[in-house]
Order: structure tokens, then C-alpha cells, then sequence
């Protein structure tokens, strides 16, 4: 028997796990340090309390039942030691044959300790709902008080981030603030706080075509988010955000969704870092110079693709490919086959921007408008876990979309016990 350790059960790691569920003389253990595997480009959705986190998330246990040579193990990575084939982990030891990581990105705050302590990162369901927590606990205060710069701070929203997540949760943000505000803060009446969307480079939606770029910015302008293009966030001192030029904006909320650096691991030569962090494979996603130690996914950067030889975009896609061709790669290796390099197929990218309105990228051609925004719907819903998550994700978009009233805006946190 064959004991394959895979690290991370985000697209690429699932992925592997299903492609080697099923194969004789395989034994997979999947090792996540959450119990559930969950779908990150909805994250915003969750943050702005459009729909549940049960709908992105699904239990690996139950994913996996009835798989016989599968196992999950709950845990977290501490340290990997290639010389004598064992990772350690917060719950103790586990000795592999061959060791994949797949252990995704974590958010980077590019040293800057006042963002790293105050800022609000969206990477995880925890993230997520504790935005969600932080947003409405803001709109609360800012009924109460009486102090129109401190009703104005509660209210501002800063987002830093002109990529997809910052483009979606602004358009989001803006769609509650026109929609939901005055039905759910009577108190505040005319007072809306402004939404910023602040991105380092010149154009929203950078890797993106031209056309989606102008038409989000079109349609974030009309929604009256107010786009600072060119200048970067600096630092965050006492509720003010402070700009690359200077600029001063009071909030109490700053969203940072900027940056990503790959995940930590221990144990590894420094030398198989690349750009960011990333871990340098080779063409079959085997950690370069290190044996039967694979990476696969945001974590990893491959050169050797002729198409992208500066490595990857670290997108769903990228992981869920690179996990499907490691599948059957590994069962190659240890039946002593030829194994497959990787070549990357680029089925398009696509964000939304308000209700009804998407910018779509497709290897053929791009368009905007209703007709994206329904492909966007149905695109993100095939890859979502389970039928009934599939479902109820559909019922809670169609419910949200069409009474712009969804019904989850509740602050619940765990309390903690002495
Ligand atoms: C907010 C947001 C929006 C996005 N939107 C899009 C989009 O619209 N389109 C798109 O293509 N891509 C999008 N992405 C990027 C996309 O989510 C990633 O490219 C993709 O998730 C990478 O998959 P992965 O399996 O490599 O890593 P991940 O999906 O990040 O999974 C990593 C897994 O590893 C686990 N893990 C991490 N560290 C440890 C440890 N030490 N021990 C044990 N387990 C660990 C985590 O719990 C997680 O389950 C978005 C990302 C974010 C954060």
C-alpha cells in the first residue's frame, strides 16, 4: 500500500483527493486545518451578509463517505522532514510514501504591522463573517450617536484592492448601501457612508480585458463608489486610512483585499521559493531538487509551462487542473509509467459588478452586462460542493436578487466561556 499525504483541501487538494478515491494499493489522507472545504471567490458575498456560509462550505468527512482509501485528518501543518518521509502537525506525526501540499495563499500585509492589526483580511470563511460581524456592528453604532464626523467614520468603507474581490465587494457594498440601508436604519435617514475603492495600479481589474475594465468602472461610478486608481494604502492610524499621496480618509472599516503571499512551510530548503513565496515545481508539479514531495496549486510556481513562463495566475482553475493531473500522474509513478507535464487550459475569468451586470473574459472573446452577469451566476454555481448547496445557493441568490432584501444580516459570534 501506497500512502499518499496531501496538505490543504482547497480546489487543488480536493481535486487530487477525488482523482486518487477509489484506486487500489492507494492509501490518501487529507489533512486540512479546517474541517470543511469552502469556495473562496464568494467570500464577499458571505462579508456583506448576502448569503450563508453553508452555502460555500461542505465537510470533508461527508465528501469523502464511502470512499474506503480515503481519510481525513484534522490538523495543521507545522513542519515537513523529507530525510526520513514524516510531517508534523499540531496533532502529531504522519509518515507518507509520497507528500503533496497544496496549502494555498495567506494574506499579505507587506509588513505593515498598523494593517496587520487593524485591517479586515477576506480569505477565509472566519474572515468573512467576522466582516460581516464588524459591518453591522458599525451600522448599530452609528444609529446611537449623535456626532456627524463619528456617524461618518462608522459608515466609510475603505477598500483596498482593485482586483476582482475588491471590484465584487465594492459593487456589493454599493448594492446594500442604495438598497437595504434606508429600509434597515430608518434612524439614519439621508446619511450613507461612502464606499472607496483604493488599487495600486491604473486600472481596475488589471489582468483583465479593456473592456472589462472600463465598463466596472462605469458601473461602480454610477453606484457612486468613489475609485482611487495609481495610489497605494500606506498605513491605518487611529480610524484614518493614509494614501500614497497623502490623502487622509476616516473609517472605521478598511477592507484588505490586496495581496497574498504563499502559505508557510517548515522544512524546506529556502531554495524552493520562488516569487511570493511560491513553492518552484517542475513540469509534473514536483517540488524542484526535493523528492516524492509534490506542490500543486496557489502554493506552487511552475516556469515551465511555454505558454506562462513567468508561473501561473494563482486562479480556481490553475488548482483544479493542476490537482486533476497530479491524480493520475501519481498513479503513473508508482505503477512506473510516463507521467504528463502540466499545460495550463485557460477557460476565461470573469467578475461581477452590481446586480445585473458582470464583465465576462472568454479565451474567444469578451462581453459585459445582463448576459454576463447570468454566466457569472451559472458558472459559480457548478463548482460549488453538493446538490443541495447548489441549490440553496440558487434559491438565496434568486430570493436576494429579486426582493433586494435578503434576510441574513445578523451579528452572532461565539461568546467565550470562563
Ligand atoms: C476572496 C477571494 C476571491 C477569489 N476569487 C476568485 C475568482 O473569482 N476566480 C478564481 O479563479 N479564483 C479566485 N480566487 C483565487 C482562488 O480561490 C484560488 O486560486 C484557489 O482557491 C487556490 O486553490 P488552492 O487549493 O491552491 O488553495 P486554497 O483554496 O486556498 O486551499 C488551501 C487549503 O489549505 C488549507 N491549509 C492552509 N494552511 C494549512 C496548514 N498549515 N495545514 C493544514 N491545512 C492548511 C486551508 O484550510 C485550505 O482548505 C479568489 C480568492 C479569494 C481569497
Amino acid at each position: 500500500m501506497t500512502r499518499i499525504v496531501i496538505v490543504g483541501g482547497g480546489f487543488a487538494g480536493i481535486n487530487l483527493v477525488k482523482g486518487l478515491a477509489g484506486k487500489k494499493d492507494i492509501e490518501v489522507v487529507l489533512v486540512d486545518k479546517n474541517n470543511y472545504h469552502f469556495f473562496p471567490p464568494l467570500l464577499y458575498q458571505v462579508a456583506t451578509a448576502f448569503i450563508e456560509p453553508s452555502n460555500i462550505t461542505y465537510p470533508f468527512r461527508k465528501m469523502f463517505q464511502g470512499k474506503q482509501n480515503v481519510r481525513f485528518y484534522y490538523g495543521t501543518l507545522l513542519s515537513v522532514h523529507e530525510e526520513d518521509r514524516h510531517i508534523i502537525t499540531d496533532g502529531g506525526r504522519l509518515d507518507y510514501d509520497f507528500l503533496v501540499l497544496a496549502m494555498g495563499t495567506e494574506t499579505n500585509f507587506y509588513g505593515l504591522e498598523n494593517l496587520k492589526k487593524k485591517a479586515l483580511p477576506i480569505k477565509t470563511i472566519d474572515d468573512a463573517l467576522h466582516l460581516r460581524n464588524h459591518l453591522l456592528m458599525n451600522m448599530e453604532k452609528a444609529v446611537k450617536t449623535t456626532n456627524l464626523q463619528e456617524r461618518a467614520k462608522l459608515l466609510n468603507l475603505v477598500i483596498a484592492g482593485g482586483g476582482p474581490t475588491g471590484v465584487e465587494l465594492a459593487g456589493m457594498a454599493g448594492e446594500m448601501s442604495k438598497n437595504i440601508l434606508r429600509k434597515d436604519y430608518p434612524e439614519l435617514g439621508e446619511t450613507a457612508g461612502n464606499i472607496y475603492l483604493v488599487g495600486s495600479g491604473d486600472k481596475l481589474l488589471g489582468p483583465m480585458s479593456k473592456q472589462a475594465q472600463q465598463e466596472s468602472h462605469k458601473q461602480l461610478f454610477k453606484l457612486g463608489v468613489q475609485i482611487k486608481l495609481g495610489v497605494a494604502v500606506k498605513d491605518y492610524i487611529n480610524d484614518e486610512v493614509i494614501l500614497s499621496n497623502g490623502e487622509k480618509i476616516s473609517t472605521c472599516s478598511l477592507i484588505w483585499a490586496s495581496g497574498v503571499v504563499a502559505a508557510e512551510v517548515q522544512g524546506l530548503p529556502e531554495e524552493s521559493r520562488g516569487r511570493g513565496g511560491r513553492l518552484k515545481v517542475d513540469e509534473y508539479n514536483g517540488i524542484s531538487g526535493i523528492d516524492r514531495i509534490f506542490a500543486i496549486g496557489d502554493l506552487c510556481c511552475q516556469y515551465t509551462d511555454k505558454n506562462y513562463p513567468d508561473g501561473h495566475p494563482q486562479l480556481a482553475q490553475v488548482a483544479i487542473q493542476q490537482g486533476k493531473l497530479l491524480a493520475a500522474n501519481l498513479v503513473n509513478l508508482i505503477d512506473e509509467k510516463r507521467m504528463k507535464p502540466f499545460n495550463y487550459l485557460n477557460k476565461g475569468s470573469m467578475a461581477i459588478i452590481t446586480k445585473y451586470q458582470a464583465v465576462v473574459d472568454l479565451p474567444f472573446g469578451s462581453f459585459t452586462g445582463y448576459f454576463a452577469w447570468l454566466t457569472w451566476l451559472f458558472v459559480h454555481i457548478i463548482p460549488i460542493a453538493g446538490f443541495r448547496n447548489k441549490a440553496k445557493l440558487a434559491y438565496n441568490w434568486f430570493w436576494s436578487f429579486l426582493t433586494n432584501n435578503p434576510n441574513l444580516r445578523l451579528i452572532i459570534g461565539a461568546k467565550k466561556r470562563h
